[in-house]
């Protein structure tokens, strides 16, 4: 499968990860039969723990941010809110330092993979191992941190009562049945 942007070709395989970029001979160009949305095409994102020890590159497709406000978030966060950047078909690669994991059940039962700095403690990414097409990083650990914008905010009933809700983004008392209206409203 490939896709045409800017006159670059992408190939995509199946599971949607970008295996090569190349220009194309015209001709081959025009044997595409299926052109893929930009919107879905994978993206690097570059970060590191507090200390600096662990340093990383995320690579997938991003499909979503948001903040939560349940009380493992808050603890974990040591704050008021966790924030979470959702990536599918994300891997991981460190250039530097190593990652310590550790594993909890969520309301809903299923298994949460937490990975984490062992000298620093910071928390850089959970993984759902029953979702295991999709990561979430911790985007405060990203280097740029600028353009995250949360399309919505979960588990509102236990938000801190100093937090004030934009009414244009997607809001939830607990967790939501579907992710797919955050997923839809997230502009990137
Ligand atoms: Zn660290
Ligand atoms: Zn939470």
């Amino acid at each position: 499968m490939t896709a045409t942007i800017n006159k670059t070709v992408y190939l995509i395989n199946m599971q949607g990860n970008v295996v090569h970029t190349r220009n194309m001979p015209y001709d081959r160009q025009h044997r595409s039969t299926r052109t893929l949305d930009v919107s879905a095409m994978n993206k690097q994102f570059e970060g590191q723990c507090q200390c600096g020890e662990v340093k990383y590159r995320v690579t997938g497709i991003p499909v979503t941010i948001f903040a939560c406000h349940c009380t493992e978030c808050q603890r974990q966060s040591s704050s008021a809110f966790g924030m979470a950047l959702w990536i599918r078909h994300g891997t991981v690669e460190l250039f530097s330092g190593t990652l310590q994991k550790w594993v909890r059940r969520t309301p809903s039962g299923n298994t949460m993979e937490c990975s984490f700095c062992p000298t620093c403690g910071t928390r850089l990414f959970h993984k759902v191992l029953e979702r295991s097409e999709m990561m979430s990083i911790k985007p405060g650990t990203l280097n740029d941190t600028r353009w995250l914008k949360p399309a919505g905010h979960i588990w509102t009933k236990s938000a801190q009562p100093w937090i004030c809700f934009d009414s244009n983004l997607l809001q939830y008392e607990g967790n939501p049945d579907t992710f797919s209206e955050l997923m839809a409203a997230w502009k990137h």
